[in-house]
């Protein structure tokens, strides 16, 4: 079992002062894999005591040195991709293909776009030609507490750990209590591409103890969250007595509108995202609304691909799904299946309990309902498993009306090969991403949501600027 109990605090590996251990649980088999250390308020200190004595250096520092770290951070993400796709797979169940792919590569990408954007970015500019005198000084925020959940680690960590040190600011990264091996390897590769200590700092925890301690923290200048919205709700009420800036990226409940125009590879396309990573994703698409006129199709469609989804171990080759991420998960996701039959929705393929011949492990059988009501709890709440709703409708402007009827917004899907409809929808949409027809969204997109879904803005411009102050300074010239 590996030993994974230290914290990576001032360029060294440090023993906790007094934490609580934890196992970490590998979802395909149950079996523990490593153990960790729950930080102790001493540990948070600790850690935010390096980031704030780092923070001037690195602050101030010309752009150049921070082009150079993240650009030795690369190159070390890119030579232990494969340790990095083990860690991911291992502590969350994605199958290895995923992990080697989408789960690795998200990093790869953001660490690569947090550099192009820090290259091209200009932190000392003009207010315009009307006032020479006026001048923008965008600043380092300070010292920033980063929490991270477990469904996409590396995306989720690099899509801050990235543009925050672009930035000029010095972090404590703590990440998921359930998969933190990643974030581990993770701070191993900092050490090896020579950040200097202080700029980057870990310390394992959960919510109450370390997320809490972050929160509330008199010298964390910012928190960026990623998570659930009820745990997005209790950082920002943690944050108040100080007026940190909080950035959230939480929860949703996705819509994706097919119409009946929508190419031949809609339905399927749509199913496949919805149980991609096992459903935890907090931008699948879960709720899927068909024009009448094809909608009895579409259900034919979506119980054929949801009956040849395989589901297995994630160390096995092949683009099955794996295991959801643990026993919480899976009994909450069982828990939804039941309540989306008690209220009459139509079980079209899947339902409670384990696939059959996978006893130990969090298998979910991947589950379609039908018919599915805009009242029932399967329709409204955010499942985090393979699980999507379907749902007719007649009219574009009563589709679009049911997809906004969400306290989320984060992103939603359109499905038709008529352009204009198409980013007409796209407009009325109330989510921060919208998608049409299965496009893939390039590096440097703002990903983030409307609503209880969030705040922020991660990625590309957006995702450094969250992480920097805005100075004006009159009198210039
Ligand atoms: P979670 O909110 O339980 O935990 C996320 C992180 O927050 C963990 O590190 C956890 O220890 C910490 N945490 C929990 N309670 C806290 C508190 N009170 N104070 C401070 N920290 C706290 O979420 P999860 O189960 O790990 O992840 C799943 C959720 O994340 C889903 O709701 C999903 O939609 C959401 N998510 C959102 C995005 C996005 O960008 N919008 C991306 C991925 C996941």
């Amino acid at each position: 079992m590996l030993d994974a109990r230290k914290f990576y605090i001032n360029g060294k590996w440090v023993d906790s002062h007094g934490g609580d251990d934890l196992q970490v649980v590998n979802p395909s088999n149950e079996e523990a894999i490593a153990v960790i250390t729950l930080g102790a308020q001493a540990d948070t200190d600790a850690a935010v005591a390096a980031a704030k004595a780092a923070f001037p250096l690195w602050a101030q520092g010309p752009k150049g040195d921070r082009i150079a770290a993240l650009e030795r951070l690369f190159a070390v993400y890119k030579e232990r991709a494969e340790d990095m796709a083990q860690a991911i797979s291992q502590e969350m169940g994605a199958p290895i293909a995923l992990a080697r792919s989408a789960q690795v590569g998200a990093g790869m990408g953001h660490l690569k776009n947090a550099i192009e954007t820090l290259k091209s970015f200009e932190f000392d500019r003009m207010l315009g030609d009307h006032a020479p005198s006026e001048r923008i000084l965008m600043e380092a925020i300070g010292v920033c507490g980063l929490i991270t959940p477990w469904n996409w680690p590396m995306n989720q960590v690099v899509l801050k750990v990235a543009p925050a040190l672009a930035a000029g600011c010095t972090v404590v990264l703590k990440p998921s209590e359930i998969a933190p091996l990643s974030s581990y390897l993770f701070a191993e590769m900092v050490d090896a591409a020579d950040i200097p200590p202080g700029v980057f700092n870990l310390v394992n925890g959960d919510g109450p103890g370390v997320g809490t301690q972050l929160s509330v923290h008199p010298d964390v200048d910012m928190v960026s969250f990623t998570g659930s919205t009820r745990a997005g709700r209790s950082i920002t009420k943690n944050a108040a007595e100080t007026i940190k800036r909080v950035t959230l990226e939480l929860g949703g409940k996705g819509a994706n509108i097919v119409f009946a125009d929508a190419d031949e590879d809609a339905i399927a396309r749509g199913v496949h995202h919805c149980f991609n990573n096992s459903g935890q994703s907090c931008n699948a698409p879960t709720r899927m609304l068909v024009e009448r006129s094809i909608y009895d199709e579409a259900v034919k469609t979506a119980k054929l691909v949801a009956e040849s989804t395989s589901v297995a171990s994630a160390d096995a080759d092949g683009n099955h799904i794996g295991p959801v991420v643990s026993e919480v998960q899976w009994d909450k996701i069982q828990g939804l299946i039941q309540k989306g039959i008690d209220d009459g929705g139509k079980l079209l393929a899947g339902g409670a309990g384990r696939p059959d011949g996978l006893n130990r492990g969090w298998y979910t059988r991947p589950t379609v309902f039908a018919d599915v009501e805009p009242n029932m709890t399967i329709w409204r709440e955010e499942i985090f498993g393979p699980v999507l709703s379907m749902t007719p409708f007649d009219m574009e402007d009563e589709a679009i009306e049911m997809a906004n009827d969400t306290t989320y917004g984060l992103t939603n899907y359109v499905q038709s090969q008529d352009m204009e409809k198409a980013r007409r929808t796209a407009r009325l949409m109330r989510t921060g991403m919208v998608v049409i027809n299965g496009a893939a969204r390039s590096p440097g997109t703002p990903f983030g949501g409307y609503r209880q879904s969030g705040n922020g803005r991660e990625g590309g411009i957006w995702g450094l600027e969250d992480f920097l102050e805005v100075k004006s300074v009159s009198g210039w010239e």
